[in-house]
């Protein structure tokens, strides 16, 4: 595979970053994943905007334009042959040649790293047709969820924690109240209804999630902003989670009680097939 690393195209035994990045000592840094379809990048210019939100956040200076980071997107699916699946995108504070708490000075050059991930038939994942299961896990994720950092650990733990119980993935709870996937936002529908957590610090701001919002508005379905807890979406008629890389797919299960009739319910399954057809048409 060729990755790109600081401008560079190289082979990927070859690309190397300092023991001193920032990102690789303490998790300083964020990232974006877009996928592709048919060679198309999916929501492109909303992950390129939720980046400069990040790095703005965490007064990391933006190293390339919205125009550079496309070119390599584009360069890398060439490349590496890609119609099918992602690109992970990844800027850190870089390597200030120590370790120091305090941010080096502002003229540190960032770390940009981009690989592809080859995924062919992507959008027709099995699952899809199934359904996932869900257990709730405790949220104890840090309190600015909003800013798309590389500091994983706690979702990978709970997703261990999900693969352990036999589920796909986790649903995290904060105050009783389910805040997100461990990398994907989450609904329930209840009499028709749409219901999502409304946005702020305590959940990433999903760019499926705007998309698909929007759809469902323009078809006419109703939409609510507000969190739940783990009963009523155990109550609920369906269940779904949306991110850019599993689109909209169905949760059938959550701690072992069926949603619905325990089947991917018909919400969700029009949600995820004009979710596909917009992106397909208006990937760039
Ligand atoms: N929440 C979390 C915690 C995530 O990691 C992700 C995906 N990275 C999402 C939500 C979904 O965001 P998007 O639709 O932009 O992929």
């Amino acid at each position: 595979r060729t990755v790109y690393v600081n401008g560079e195209y190289l082979p990927e035994d070859r690309a190397t970053i300092s023991v001193f990045d920032r990102g690789f000592l303490m998790a300083d840094g964020v990232y974006e994943v877009v996928s592709v379809l048919g060679g198309k990048l999916i929501d492109f210019d909303g992950h390129m905007a939720r980046l400069q939100r990040s790095l703005s956040e965490l007064a990391i200076a933006n190293p390339l334009s919205e125009a550079g980071y496309l070119d390599a997107h584009r360069r890398l699916l060439a490349e590496n042959a890609i119609t099918d699946g992602l690109v992970y995108l990844q800027v850190t504070r870089g390597n200030p040649g120590d370790r120091d708490f305090a941010y080096p000075s502002a003229d540190t050059p960032p770390t940009v790293v981009m690989f592809t991930q080859s995924k062919p038939g992507l959008a027709d994942a099995p699952a899809a047709r199934t359904g996932w299961k869900v257990v709730s896990v405790e949220d104890l994720r840090w309190g600015r969820r909003d800013i798309k950092t590389v500091q994983l650990l706690y979702p990978s733990m709970a997703k261990m924690e999900a693969k352990a119980r036999g589920a796909d993935d986790a649903w995290l709870v904060e105050d009783g109240r389910v805040t997100e996937g461990t990398s994907n936002n989450a609904y329930i529908v209840k009499g028709g209804t749409i219901i999502t957590r409304e946005l702020g610090h305590d959940i990433l701001h999903g760019i499926t999630r705007a998309a698909v919002l929007r759809l469902a508005a323009e078809a006419q379905m109703k939409v609510e902003e507000r969190s739940f807890t783990i009963a009523e979406a155990q109550a609920a008629d369906e269940a779904f989670i949306t991110s850019a890389s599993a689109f909209v797919m169905p949760v059938v299960q959550i701690d072992g009680a069926a949603i619905g009739t325990g089947t991917p319910g018909p919400v969700a399954a029009r949600l995820r097939e004009i979710y596909l057809e917009e992106s397909r048409s208006a990937g760039l």
